[in-house]
């Protein structure tokens, strides 16, 4: 702390991201980066940029960048907007869409809504943008319930699938909640669609209230590169584009666009690589029941687990003095659990290995 730091420095509680450490030999399975390297015509596109043209300015609009995630999303490109990682796209949406609205004719506005076991991202943002919120307890088995969701909220945010859980939620309970409250904005993050859960961007086409965001960071295994965009109808896109064009006109620079375009409509890689990461979460999943570990549905290249004997906390670390990182949170409800990024088949078999050396 300085004397020079201002009233909203001093108020934040900044997000604590998974550690990034250099060790050799390590195996990361903590922050849900995908295991493979991402599209050959990806790399090939970055590299086809000429050192000239980095001289220049990026394209403020991304039009290349739009044009193809709305070819590959089946949406108009003027329905997509993209930014600098989706946590760039997120924050966007909490300043410009979930914020308090002003009060017509005296009537207040409810809260917002999210799950009390999500992305620990979303009170950040609350608490950097002044937002009131209000938390819905998931089920006891991680579900989430929107019929819990209070009738007075203004809004609601939820990841899906969930994180850290993993668990997701069918698309049709989604688009019933989002014709019922046809006046309530409803916005699904999809940073772990891909593997395996249903997307309600078709419905954006139909459903003014409804916004999607997703990520190049972990199906596109693009983490490095930061991209991530969000799908709705134009007018909501029209709030963060007010905000962007407020803060950095530029938030995709020339190499980010080029290799998320050509990683987007390069269909071949991502069925492929989806595939395997989903078939490793499969022997992953059985390879965990076969220790006595519980494991919750999951349907991201990640799974939440327990053990009923071990705790969560002291299995984190025992699983590090063997170079082997997983995610723990010291939280209620969840301090029993580990969050585990789905790795290549060897890396699952030497997390099992070290699992099985733990708990035995
Ligand atoms: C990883 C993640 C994001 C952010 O992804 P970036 O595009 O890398 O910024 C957003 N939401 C959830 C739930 C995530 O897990």
């Amino acid at each position: 702390m300085s004397e020079f730091w201002s009233k909203v420095v001093r108020g934040l509680s900044p997000y604590t991201p998974g550690e990034q450490p250099k060790i050799d030999g390590l195996i990361k399975l903590n922050t849900n980066e995908n295991p493979y390297p991402p599209s050959a015509k990806a790399y090939s596109a970055i590299q086809a940029i000429s050192a000239d043209s980095l001289r220049l300015y990026p394209d403020p609009e991304s039009t290349d960048l739009c044009r193809a995630i709305g070819t590959a999303c089946g949406v108009p490109a003027d329905h997509v907007f993209v930014g600098n990682g989706s946590d760039e796209v997120l924050a966007f949406v909490f300043q410009g869409l979930l914020a308090s609205r002003p009060t017509v004719m005296g009537q207040h506005d409810g809260p917002l809504v999210f799950p009390d076991i999500t992305y620990s991202f979303y009170p950040t943002y609350c608490g950097l943008y002044g937002v009131d919120y209000q938390l819905v307890p998931l089920e006891s088995d991680f579900s989430l319930d929107l019929n819990r969701i209070p009738e007075s909220a203004r809004a609601v945010i939820f990841p899906n699938p969930n994180a850290p859980t993993g668990r997701g939620l069918a698309r049709d309970a989604i688009e019933a909640f989002a014709t019922a409250r046809p006046n309530r904005l409803v916005v699904v993050d999809e940073a772990y669609v891909d593997f395996g859960a249903e997307s309600c961007v078709p419905l954006t086409l139909h459903h003014k209230n409804i916004l999607v965001t997703q990520s190049f960071s972990k199906s596109r295994a693009l983490a490095g590169l930061r991209v991530g965009f969000a799908i709705g109808h134009p007018e909501l896109l029209d709030a963060l584009n007010r905000i962007k064009n407020s803060f950095n006109s530029y938030p995709i620079d020339r190499l980010a666009a080029a290799g998320a375009a050509a990683s987007i409509l390069d269909t071949e890689w991502f069925e492929a690589n989806r595939g395997k990461v989903m078939k490793s979460r499969a022997t992953l999943v059985a390879g965990l029941e076969a220790l006595g570990f519980e494991v919750v549905p999951s349907q991201a290249n990640f799974v939440f687990t327990r053990h009923p004997k071990v705790e969560g906390a002291m299995l984190a670390q025992q699983l590090r003095e063997r170079k082997i990182l997983v995610r723990h949170f010291a939280k209620p409800r969840i301090d029993q659990y580990l969050r585990i990024t789905v790795g290549t088949d060897a890396q699952v078999a030497a997390l099992i290995e070290a699992l099985g050396d733990i708990v035995r």
